[in-house]
């Protein structure tokens, strides 16, 4: 009998979603490696490359030790890119387990999968988002990086529907993109694009992982 297939994983820990609209809940991070993209302010360069081959069993495994002290109801799938790799099977898995599951992706490739909530983070030159996430992201996370630009965030915003909301985010609490973020939002006021906001990540602010 073959094997059964593997996973090549980051890491595994337990924290808060420090990022978006589910900010300040308890998660089970799982950090697939390897990334399509090498984005120079990327905050996860030590994902790009190598990570340990994990089956889901093994996977399931380290979460059911890591919930015997933190029990939390959530999953997040974060990457690197976790749709290079085949992670359906994970996300059942996950499913089955009763547990909650978020997946983080740069939004160019895309799997059908069972997730509950799908963060959706657009990545310059292109931004480039695949269609299907239009319909399917819970949020569309936007790092407010020295090339993003409002013709670009006017743009995200007539690609999701006007209910999927926009979220900028300071590049790793540098004050020069807080200050970026902010005339970016004042600027999408004034042209009247709306549900964009300007968040933090809380994991940084309180010293988490
Ligand atoms: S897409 Fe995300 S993980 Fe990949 S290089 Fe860019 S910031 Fe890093």
């Amino acid at each position: 009998m073959p094997p059964p297939p593997t996973l090549r994983i980051s890491e595994i820990f337990a924290s808060v979603q420090g990022e978006g609209l589910r900010q300040g809940e308890p998660t089970l991070f799982v950090r697939t490696a390897g990334c399509d993209l090498r984005c120079r302010f990327c905050d996860t360069k030590t994902a790009w490359k190598g990570g340990a081959p994990m089956t889901v069993g093994d996977i399931l495994g380290r979460l059911a030790r890591l919930r015997e002290r933190f029990p939390a109801a959530w999953v997040c799938l974060t990457g690197g890119e976790p749709f290079l790799q085949d992670i359906g099977p994970l996300v059942t898995a996950l499913k089955r387990e009763g547990l909650r599951v978020q997946v983080e992706t740069n939004g160019r490739h895309y799997r059908a999968l069972e997730a509950d909530w799908r963060t959706v983070s657009p990545k310059p030159p292109s931004y480039a988002v695949s269609r299907e996430y239009r319909r399917l992201a819970a949020e569309v996370k936007i790092i407010v990086t020295r090339e993003l630009t409002f013709e670009v965030l006017r743009r995200l915003r007539g690609f999701f529907p006007p209910a999927t909301p926009l979220i900028l985010q300071p590049q790793s609490r540098r004050k020069w993109s807080a200050a970026k973020g902010l005339r970016l939002l004042g600027g999408s006021l004034r042209a009247g694009l709306k549900n964009i906001r300007l968040m933090t990540q809380a994991h940084k602010e309180l010293g988490l992982k």
